[in-house]
Order: structure tokens, then C-alpha cells, then sequence
């Protein structure tokens, strides 16, 4: 079956979507996405990604307003690519438009080009149960980290070295504190509290982070929001990330460092646990077994 994919008001199969060479998108990485998992046809968070969006788009000055409109797009290329019994995910983007390529912002009043496509995402049930290892790199990016911006230029860069040295993501260190992943968030725990690093302009706000701080409030675990110092990380007995793609994801091993025995902990658990239910269960309708 062709992939359906929307491109400025029009579902259509991938490759007859074309975007013009001049687009800024392709030219400067001049604009903003969003990635929206679906659980069987339902959105996890739609508002609260609806609403990151609109920061995003705020903070490069594009003008965008049919957010409103988005909804029934996601809907329909859920439908069209069968996704609605499935675990799936919506990728969206937003550039500035096309036009000659110069570096300040082209005068006449542009269209934006608006992209999205929807795709099968299965939990990660094997790394969601036995966890992951990951490297630690300097985190090189830009100060607007809080942008969901298209420019992943930093990103990719460091999450293939992380590849290369066979680890499932790389945590970014800037001035000896633990920001975030490449693409999750990072939280760790100690005598029971969790610790992350505070919302600004130094990490991106996630969305799975937002049902984390609810999930710890409904829990009674305490969580901390202030910077974890890369050199204390044998102080935390337990270590994870979150982020649409894997959702609660223990990390048993930094570098060379250990947690625990190696297994994800047990505070790691609870949370994930209650996230499956808020997903998997109450939007599915599914038990998953971990
Ligand atoms: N930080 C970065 C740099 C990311 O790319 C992502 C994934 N979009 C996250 C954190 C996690 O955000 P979310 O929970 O909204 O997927």
C-alpha cells in the first residue's frame, strides 16, 4: 500500500510530494516539527504538543495559524495508512515557505510549507524491559535548545557516534551538568527522588517529561528540577530518558558506570508502569507485559 503523506492541503502517495529547491526549510533548516505518537487511532498529549508547536513557531517568527486544523489532518493520514489499530506516530513540519534563497527573511508575505506523515512505531519492549546503554558527549548545540527546530545538524552527529560505539543514545554534558539526550529527555534518581534538568533555553521541554512530573505528583515521588552533574552520576542509583519514541526508557549503563546491577530501577519501574497505563491501557486498551 503507498504511503499517504500530506503536503499543503493535500493527501497524497509520498512521491508525488514535492517541495521546491528554494525552500528555506532546505536551504537554512528555517523551520519547526513536532512528533505525535498515537495509541490505536488516540493521541498521547495532542494539546500539550499543540501548544509546544506554537512556541516553537512564536519563537522563529513564522506565521502559522491553522494549528486548529491540524487534528483533522493527523485523523485522516492515520486512516489513509491503516494506523488506527496500530501504534503509530505523526511527524510534522512547518517551514517558512520558498523563496530566492537570501539570509534575512524573504519580503513578500510567504506560505508556509506545511509536511506530515504518519508512520507504524511498535514499543521498544525489549529495551523498555532490560534497559539501554548510552555514551555521554559535550553537548555542542545552539542556546534555543527549547525550539523544536528542524536543524539537527548537532543531533544526528552525536547520536552516530553513539551508534558507532554501539549505545542506544548519547546524554549531552555542558558545563559538567547533564542537559538531555539527543532526542529525550534525562532523569535520574537518588534516595528515591528524581532529578532533571529545569525547563530554559539549555534542553527541550517534552512532552514525555510533562506526564512524568503529573506521574510523580500522582506517585508521591518527589522531583527535583535542577541540573545533574555528570561528575556525581555514581551518586544516583538509577537513571532514565523520555521521549515519544521510547516513552520511559531505563538506562542501566552510562560510559563505563553501572547502575545498580545492571537491571532497571525500581522507581524507573513505577513510573514507567504508571505511564502504560495513562498510554497503553487507558488509550489502547491494552496491557502490555514488562
Ligand atoms: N529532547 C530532545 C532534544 C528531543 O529531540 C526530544 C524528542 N523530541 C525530547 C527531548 C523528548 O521530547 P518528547 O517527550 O516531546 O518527545
Amino acid at each position: 500500500m503507498p504511503e499517504i503523506v500530506y503536503l499543503n492541503g493535500f493527501f497524497l502517495t509520498k512521491n508525488k510530494a514535492l517541495i521546491s529547491p528554494d525552500d528555506r526549510g532546505f536551504n537554512f533548516a528555517d523551520g519547526v516539527y513536532e512528533v505525535i505518537r498515537y495509541y490505536k487511532g488516540q493521541p498521547f498529549l495532542f494539546d500539550e504538543h499543540i501548544r509546544r508547536l506554537e512556541r516553537s513557531l512564536n519563537a522563529v517568527k513564522i506565521v502559522f495559524n491553522d494549528t486548529h486544523e491540524l487534528q483533522n489532518i493527523f485523523n485522516r493520514l492515520i486512516l489513509e495508512n491503516r494506523l488506527n489499530n496500530l501504534y503509530a506516530g505523526i511527524y510534522l513540519q512547518i517551514t517558512r515557505g520558498s523563496a530566492k534563497r537570501t539570509h534575512h527573511f524573504p519580503k513578500e508575505n510567504l506560505q508556509c510549507t506545511i509536511y506530515a506523515t504518519a508512520f507504524e512505531k511498535k514499543p521498544m519492549l525489549k529495551q523498555l524491559k532490560t534497559g539501554i546503554k548510552v555514551i555521554s558527549r559535550p553537548d555542542i548545540r545552539w542556546l534555543r535548545c527549547d525550539i523544536k527546530s528542524i536543524a539537527l545538524l548537532p543531533n544526528t552527529l552525536i547520536f552516530q557516534e553513539a551508534v558507532e560505539h554501539g549505545a542506544d543514545e548519547c546524554i549531552l554534558i555542558r558545563q559538567g551538568n547533564i542537559t538531555e539526550g539527543t532526542h529525550s529527555n534525562a532523569f535520574a534518581v537518588k534516595n528515591n527522588k528524581v532529578y532533571t534538568h529545569p525547563d530554559g533555553n539549555l534542553i527541550l521541554s517534552g512532552i514525555t517529561r510533562i506526564a512524568v512530573r503529573k506521574i510523580c505528583s500522582e506517585l508521591n515521588i518527589e522531583l527535583i528540577e535542577e541540573p545533574v552533574k555528570q561528575h556525581e552520576i555514581h551518586n544516583y542509583s538509577e537513571f532514565f530518558l523520555t521521549g515519544t519514541g521510547n516513552e520511559i526508557m531505563p538506562v542501566v549503563q552510562i560510559d563505563n558506570y553501572i547502575f545498580g546491577n545492571g537491571i532497571p530501577g525500581k522507581i524507573t519501574r513505577e513510573i514507567q508502569r504508571a505511564f502504560f497505563k495513562h498510554t497503553y491501557e487507558q488509550l489502547a486498551g491494552e496491557i502490555i507485559g514488562i
